[in-house]
């Protein structure tokens, strides 16, 4: 949260667009911080919202069960990759997370391997707000200096950093940065229960893209070291790099893989933590022993389990991937060639375009001069990006390009 800023009060937003109290409308180009991935309003969201609300609205998913929980889980399962086979609801991506965490190091007690209870994860990364997750959080972003003595002490490695697939300057190559890891699980995995990343792109860090040989590889470390690999596609799920999942494009399967945002489009929290049937059969027993005890109030919230299969529906059937393709052209022709003294880089992959400044002080103004011209912008760090809904026409599209492209080119 920022105190000096100007605040922007919405009387209703459709499709892309967000309409002002003042009367005034903004096309949004980061569609709510990435999760209104099918636009506002949505009339088969809306629809399925109302028509479970008619039903019921919520029960504890202890004890009971219902048809929207048991129905997503089993969807989720089918579409995610290979091995995943078990869904955990919680309300948002930070809880999904920790329960990632709690569960992989409850994983290795449960089976009787002790000591490993701590994460590998990336610098740069991002993964929520509470506690947790914030341990795995890049260490200056997240701002460890704070919460010294709070905070539990993980193990940071370098990812690759540039030519996320073919684009940008390599800083530092996958080579180096799979001889890091291989270094921090040759020094610790003993005492590590997982490795943990953003798959391909690295969001709220700073969009960091990376290329898919180092997950495939990362995925191969992890197993010689006897370590889990949870991957956090909270922001990457649904389609943002342009397969549905970002771990596609590097073929493997996680032993454990979060989602939200996307999830249920903006209209309500809910995650899902997903895990292979290894991990999830170290939780069975007799009695609560080896039970997994994580209960947040909302889990599999009725509503929100009924939008999350409405969306996923929209996905499949409206052929969304071919729409993110579309927009990643139109991104590419728009930003990847652009030259400014302002820029160290223009980089996009999948929905996801990106300015990097050389540094915070060349974007400043942005927001407001893009609101001036009728576009949503938030730029943060040393970037300004766009990542919108995947609904948006390519006029609309065109329009947050230009808006950026004059920016650097005055
Ligand atoms: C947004 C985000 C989170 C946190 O999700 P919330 O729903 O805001 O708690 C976690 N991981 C990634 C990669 C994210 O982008």
């Amino acid at each position: 949260m920022q105190g000096l800023e100007i605040q922007f009060q919405i009387q209703s937003a459709e499709g892309v667009r967000l309409h002002l109290q003042n009367g005034e409308t903004l096309i949004d180009a980061i569609s709510s911080w990435w999760c209104v991935i099918h636009g506002y309003n949505h009339p088969r969201l809306n629809k399925a919202l109302l028509e479970q609300a008619n039903d019921f609205s919520h029960v504890m998913l202890g004890g009971l069960t219902h048809e929207p929980a048991r129905k997503l889980a089993e969807k989720l399962v089918a579409i995610s990759p290979a091995g995943l086979d078990h869904v955990f609801f919680a309300d948002s991506g930070s809880v999904g997370m920790e329960v990632a965490m709690k569960m992989s190091v409850q994983y290795w007690k449960n089976i009787g391997v002790t000591g490993k209870h701590r994460f590998i994860s990336l610098l740069r990364g991002y993964h929520g707000d509470t506690t947790g997750v914030m341990s795995i959080g890049d260490p200056e972003e997240g701002m460890h200096h704070l919460f010294q003595g709070y905070l539990p002490q993980q193990i940071f490695v370098r990812p690759p950093e540039g030519a996320g697939n073919g684009s940008g300057t390599i800083r530092h190559t996958v080579e180096e940065a799979l001889q890091e890891l291989r270094a921090a699980l040759e020094k610790h995995h003993h005492e590590v229960a997982a490795f943990v990343c953003e798959p391909l792109l690295q969001g709220a860090g700073g969009f960091n893209f990376y290329p898919a040989s180092y997950l495939t590889q990362a995925r191969k470390l992890c197993t010689e070291f006897n370590v889990l690999m949870v991957l956090d596609e909270v922001a990457t799920g649904f389609g943002r790099t342009g397969t549905l999942f970002a771990c596609e494009q590097a073929h493997v399967s996680p032993d454990i893989m979060v989602l939200a945002k996307g999830l249920t489009a903006g209209y309500l929290g809910l995650s899902a933590t997903l895990a292979s049937h290894k991990v999830f059969e170290a939780f069975l027993g007799e009695g609560y022993e080896k039970a997994f005890m994580h209960g947040p109030t909302f889990m599999g919230n009725a509503l929100a389990a009924s939008i999350a299969l409405a969306g996923i529906e929209i996905f499949q059937n409206e052929n969304y991937l071919a729409k993110i393709k579309r927009i990643e052209d139109v991104l590419h022709q728009e930003l990847s060639s652009l030259d400014s003294p302002m820029l160290r880089e223009a980089r996009v992959l999948g929905a996801c375009g990106v300015l990097e400044f050389n540094d915070a002080s060349q974007h400043k103004g942005l927001q407001t001069f893009a609101a001036e011209h009728g576009v949503w912008l938030r730029p943060f760090l040393n970037v300004a990006y766009t990542m919108p809904a995947y609904v948006m026409s390519e006029d609309d599209l065109r329009t947050i390009c230009g808006v950026m492209r004059e920016w650097t080119q005055q």
